[in-house]
């Protein structure tokens, strides 16, 4: 059972290949910079960074994963300064934010999740060693820089051309980066300004400053991942310039390959138009929560397209991924409490087994996901099909449940405790009355059966019927409320 998915590096899909024995598939993806909460766009990456995980897992490939988290860049500086709080202080507000939205959204928490201000010494042996071996200088104003031009391979990820690339770094050129030699040239660590850093910098050999952005990254993937990763992720607007900077700064400490495996998740829009805060359409966890809605929600709805494809965010769709976890809920529901045959049900082992032949197979094509949640839905119509007929007991409902659970390894989206607060008790008015139309049904009283419905719809509750049987559930519900008799 192998595992292709796409490199961005080689431009195609690449089987992931199993560690050797005892070892782990190494993997790092790039995290948050906590000066402010993560908006969807961010949030649509970890998700399926997670995703990604959970599917090496499911595959047997075992992982260590390091995500980093930027806390001193321009930002967070900035942000510390003008609330008069201390670096540290100021990152922690939105490092707990950011870990609050992984818990709401279900991602597994990586092994590792280094700061960026603990790995200083790190940052600053690389850059000794890149000045020693000429792939950096110092300029004018005291700031270190790293020479693109000693790098003919620089642009190998992205696929730009080093020549393309100087024009533009001319033009975006910014007033204190005029002593750099060559425009496209990036800061490896930036001088000490007390009028830009107020008190916050560090020391090092080559003046007080604090390190960039791009040297984060790759000393702690190196010290905590080694000099070679199996795997590095990150979202598309990542690849250049920050992934091409890490490859050159790695590559030129250590002389060998940094990473084996590039994966980049794509943007999210919203309602087709790019997310900005002037357009107002700008959203974080916390407004759609406050708008009603669920983690849970936010990451089907996150999970839900395919990642190397553009993701058009809109409340149609959070409302469709809400009705789509119904459906989920009221299956398990039903498997868990709706069941009382014990004896007699049909087989559901060829079900299950082909149900998790497609599951894989759509998944191991670089992350089919749209196949993945088809082979679910498509499973669960058929079940609910034989229930009708009653031709699943207690035991199968057990085996479909554990198929179910199965597949929320990888999905995580799935609720499996039917006694939780995720349900409510029927009240008994409703219960009985529920009751009294079903009687009216089987003896056909049309008319009774009827007066019934309509008296428990005026209560708030609707009815389905199928050939078989009928069930009852709250209109208008967030939360799975199928109640079976
Ligand atoms: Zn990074």
């Amino acid at each position: 059972m192998k595992l292709k998915v796409y490199n961005t590096k080689t431009r195609q899909e690449e089987t992931i290949q199993r560690p050797k024995e005892g070892k782990k598939l190494t993997l790092y993806t790039c995290g948050p910079t906590v000066y402010h909460y993560a908006h969807i766009g961010n949030l649509r990456t970890y998700v399926f960074e997670d995703l990604f995980r959970r599917l090496l897992e499911f595959f047997k490939l075992p992982v260590l994963h390091v995500m980093n988290l930027t806390d001193v860049d321009d930002k967070t500086i900035r942000g510390a300064l003008e609330n008069h709080l201390s670096l540290e202080a100021f990152t922690q507000i939105y490092k707990d934010h950011f870990f609050k939205d992984l818990k709401a959204l279900n991602i597994l928490p990586a092994h590792f999740y280094p700061c960026a201000t603990s790995y200083i010494p790190k940052m600053i042996k690389m850059i000794e060693i890149l000045l020693q071996k000429k792939l950096a200088y110092q300029g004018k104003g005291g700031s270190i820089y790293f020479r693109i031009q000693k790098i003919p391979s620089y642009g190998k990820l992205s696929h730009l051309k080093l020549e393309d690339l100087k024009v533009g770094a001319s033009e975006r050129m910014t007033s204190d980066e005029y002593e750099k030699e060559e425009a496209c040239d990036f800061v490896l660590w930036k001088h000490y300004d007390p009028n830009r850093d107020g008190a916050i910098f560090w020391e090092s050999p080559f003046g007080k400053g604090r390190p960039g952005w791009h040297i984060e990254c790759s000393a702690m993937a190196n010290e905590l991942l080694g000099e070679t990763l199996d795997i590095h992720m990150g979202g598309v607007d990542n690849i250049f310039p920050h992934h091409e900077n890490e490859i050159a700064q790695s590559e030129g400490c250590s002389g060998k390959t940094f990473v084996k495996h590039w994966i980049h998740c794509e943007h999210l829009i919203v309602d087709g138009k790019k997310m900005s805060k002037s357009l107002n359409n700008f959203y974080t966890l916390r407004d759609l929560e406050q708008k009603g809605y669920r983690g849970r929600e936010v990451r089907f709805l996150l999970l839900a397209t395919h990642y190397r494809s553009k993701l058009n965010f809109n409340f149609k769709g959070l409302l469709s991924s809400r009705h789509a976890l119904e459906r989920i809920d009221d299956f398990v529901y039903r498997l868990s409490s709706g069941i009382k045959q014990d004896r007699g049900g049909e087989k559901v082992t060829p079900l299950i087994e082909k149900g998790r032949q497609d599951f894989q197979k759509g998944l191991q094509e670089d992350l089919n996901i749209s196949i993945a949640l088809a082979v679910l839905f498509d499973f669960i119509r058929l079940v609910h099909r034989k229930i009708d007929h009653h031709k699943i007991d207690l035991k199968g409902a057990q085996e479909v449940l554990s198929f179910l659970r199965e597949m929320d390894t990888v999905l995580g989206v799935i609720f499996f405790d039917a006694s939780s607060s995720q349900l409510e008790k029927l009240p008994q008015e409703i219960e009985k009355a529920f009751e009294e139309r079903e009687k009216a049904r089987k003896e056909k009283n049309w008319a009774l059966a009827d007066e019934k419905r309509k008296w428990i719809e005026s209560k708030g509750y609707l009815i389905e019927d199928s050939p078989t049987s009928s069930r009852i559930k709250k209109k208008e519900s967030f939360n799975k409320t199928f109640f079976s008799l």
